[in-house]
């Protein structure tokens, strides 16, 4: 089969303090420390043959994610923009939905033909962290496209245990090719439902929201709280397509945070009582909590989802005076977060197609990812098997 391989070259920085299980393992706690020169092409993989609890999916679509953007991009010393846990080469995309063409000896909950998508974080359930109920922190974890091969290839072998059924959509859409694009978007759109609902413990309806940032994850975020009975939804993003994309998906209010002082106008918009719920999904907290704690209102929750590794000033009077709480959210797994996520799209509460903004084939992947840099786009897909049939 075909995939989309990236390569690079262990090179660490001097200065990054290399641990004994990153040498013996190959694996990169902090990538853009450790990987450089890297190369994305294309080309021949082995097939995956199922183990006796995995299943083999022929993708049917796979969205470019920020991360695999700055896995193209790269700083001044050539190395790779994302800082996260990284092994290479292997084979990139994450987001994705797939038909089932194979399974393995002791696979129970699915059959060729089924519809899925799956999870990203492939969590061991043996470590504390997961025995305890959190397979978002647990410590053996590998990542689909990231650590092991992902999904921007013809096929992808996965155990049974991260894949959800997602006929009910396409039951709902009367479309198996819409049920496999709206499916691509589950993956991101658990990321936001984990930190708004799972994490944060979610909002009254009635209650306003503010989402910084509206990149995939945060126009999923203004879907969910659309969806959730959110009395105004304000957004603030710097590119103008993607206010637009906001807008189509339920926001009341979209602004470019370089032309206005968003406190302010929160303060404005709910006649002083500020905003219930603010979600940073924008990467630059160090810019947006100073803004939402212009607007907390009494009882307010501010949600942290975008990736920083910076400290942040934050006035925490403002929280103690308002009553304010944050938090901190990451992962996608447990919670009941896929089928609850899956429910909502079926049900039709909640349509992100609008996001879906271009569509490639596998052997374009790399201009996929190229395009995404232009940070214009809503999602982008990868179909790579748009017109095959089921693999005998
Ligand atoms: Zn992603
Ligand atoms: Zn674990």
């Amino acid at each position: 089969m075909k995939g989309l391989v990236l390569d690079a070259k262990w090179d660490p920085r001097p200065d990054y303090p290399l641990s004994e299980w990153e040498k013996q393992t190959g694996k990169a706690i902090t990538g853009n420390s450790v990987w450089r020169y890297p190369t994305l092409e294309v080309r021949d993989w082995p097939d995956p043959e199922p183990g006796p609890q995995e299943v083999v999916l022929a993708v049917q679509a796979c969205g470019v994610c920020g991360s695999d953007m700055h896995f193209y991009e790269t700083d001044e010393e050539h190395y790779i923009l994302y800082p996260g846990l990284t092994k290479f080469p292997t084979i990139l995309g994450h987001e994705f939905s797939g038909k089932v063409v194979a399974t393995g000896k002791a696979v129970t909950t699915l059959k060729v033909g089924d519809m899925v998508t799956v999870e990203e974080m492939i969590w061991c359930g043996r470590c504390i962290p997961c025995r305890n109920g959190y397979p978002n922190h647990c410590t053996n974890l590998e990542e689909l496209g990231f650590t092991i091969p992902g999904a921007f290839a013809n096929y992808i072998a996965v155990d049974e245990k991260f894949c959800w059924k997602i006929d009910a959509i396409a039951e709902r859409l009367g479309s198996e090719e819409k049920a496999y694009e709206l499916g691509a978007l589950t993956e991101p759109t658990c990321v936001a439902y984990n930190a708004m609902i799972e994490r944060a413990g979610g909002f009254r309806p009635g209650h306003y929201v503010s989402v910084f940032g509206t990149g995939s994850i945060g126009l999923a975020c203004v879907g969910l709280a659309r969806a959730a009975g959110a009395g105004i939804i304000a957004a603030f993003e710097i590119s103008p397509q993607r206010r637009e994309l906001a807008k189509l998906v339920g926001a009341d209010y979209v602004y470019d945070p370089r032309e206005v002082n968003p406190g302010d106008v929160l303060m404005e918009l709910s006649k002083g009582e500020g905003f219930n719920f603010h979600v940073e999904a924008a990467g630059v907290p160090h810019l947006v909590i100073p803004e939402m704690e212009k607007a907390l209102a009494i009882n307010a929750k501010v949600v942290q989802i975008g990736r920083a590794a910076q400290r942040v000033p934050m006035y925490l009077e403002s929280f103690q005076v308002r009553r304010a709480q944050a938090f901190g959210a990451q992962g996608h797994s447990g919670h009941e977060t896929f089928p609850n996520v899956i429910r909502l799209v079926a049900s039709g509460r909640l349509d992100l197609s609008p996001i879906i903004t271009s569509r490639y084939g596998l052997a374009q992947t790399v201009d996929a990812i190229a395009k995404s840099t232009t940070r214009a786009d809503g999602k982008i897909l990868v179909k790579p098997n748009y017109k095959l049939e089921i693999r005998s």
